[in-house]
């Protein structure tokens, strides 16, 4: 790449982020989840602020430039440092402001995240190298112990190929991040391993690993219940099943989703005018179909 092309393209990213952050809710105020544990919205993915015993621990950091706003979130309900940080996934709005906070905080991720995080222009730049991961896990990772226990699950890609969902175990939280991020068709991001044929049958493993969960807290939506996020892998699967029986029968995209018809549970779900056009997710489903034929 010349180096003018090099310099468009940052011009061009730059203006992107500028773009996401402006259709991104401002940073709001923090709210009570359980005992000890709090969520930040806006400015990106949901941040999870949980209170331990030797410090505080944050779930995904937003889109950058968010550091202080989110520590000013945390002043309004503890003293304590923050110690830790866990990015549920690689995308600049739950990464974006790992780098505000100081080289000590521990940063932990799935194996498969630190290598995408590895490949974003942003942390390619030495000078954020302390936003890049500490420690990193393969299947399941329990953090600190005791009361405050967390545990770190991965079952395979969904919205990437390292979703990572994390449980705070006594407080009886799930923090799905973007593989929950809404009640709508999921973002299947390919080119950071994401799957549209693993999506359901990932929550489906994780549904059925995951014990005593009460409130699932959502990449970029209120706070949900458990079998509001057992349901979501359902319609997941319910939509590769259209899928392939769509695709078989020489429907477009767009046929596809005109067909579409799922049970009432699933009514309030935004399914149309919203991710890629009238053929939505079937068009990338159809491409994952198609090379795996
Ligand atoms: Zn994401």
């Amino acid at each position: 790449m010349t180096r003018r092309a090099l310099v468009l393209g940052l011009i061009l990213a730059g203006g992107v982020l500028a773009a996401a952050a402006a259709q991104q809710p401002p940073l709001g105020k923090i709210e009570k989840v359980a005992d000890g544990l709090y969520r930040i919205p806006g400015q990106g993915g949901a941040t999870a602020v949980y209170l331990a015993g030797n410090g505080v621990v944050l779930v995904d950091t937003k889109l950058a430039n968010n550091g202080q706003g989110i520590l000013d979130q945390v002043r309004t309900v503890t003293d304590k440092p923050v110690t830790m940080i866990i990015n549920t996934h690689t995308h600049g709005d739950h990464t974006g402001s790992n780098m505000f906070f100081p080289a000590n905080v521990e940063i932990v991720t799935h194996e498969n995240t630190k290598a995408n995080m590895e490949k974003m222009p942003v942390y390619q730049d030495p000078a954020n190298k302390n936003g890049m991961p500490d420690r990193t896990y393969k299947d399941r990772l329990t953090l600190l112990g005791g009361n405050d226990a967390i545990d770190l699950y991965y079952f395979g890609p969904a919205h990437t190929n390292g979703d990572t969902f994390v449980v705070f175990r006594n407080r009886r939280v799930l923090h799905a991040g973007d593989v929950f991020a809404n009640t709508a068709q999921p973002f299947i991001d390919v080119s950071n391993g994401g799957s549209g044929l693993a999506y359901g049958e990932t929550i489906g493993k994780a549904a059925a690993a995951i014990k005593n969960i009460d409130t699932v807290i959502t990449g970029h939506t209120d706070v949900k219940k458990w079998q509001d996020f057992v349901d979501y892998g359902e319609f997941n699967r319910l939509f590769l099943q259209h899928a392939r029986a769509s695709l078989k029968a020489g429907r477009t995209p767009e046929q596809a989703m005109a067909t579409l018809q799922l049970p009432a549970k699933f009514k309030g779900y935004t399914l149309t005018g919203g991710r890629g056009g009238p053929g939505g997710n079937f068009n990338v489903i159809y491409q994952e179909l198609q090379k795996s034929q």
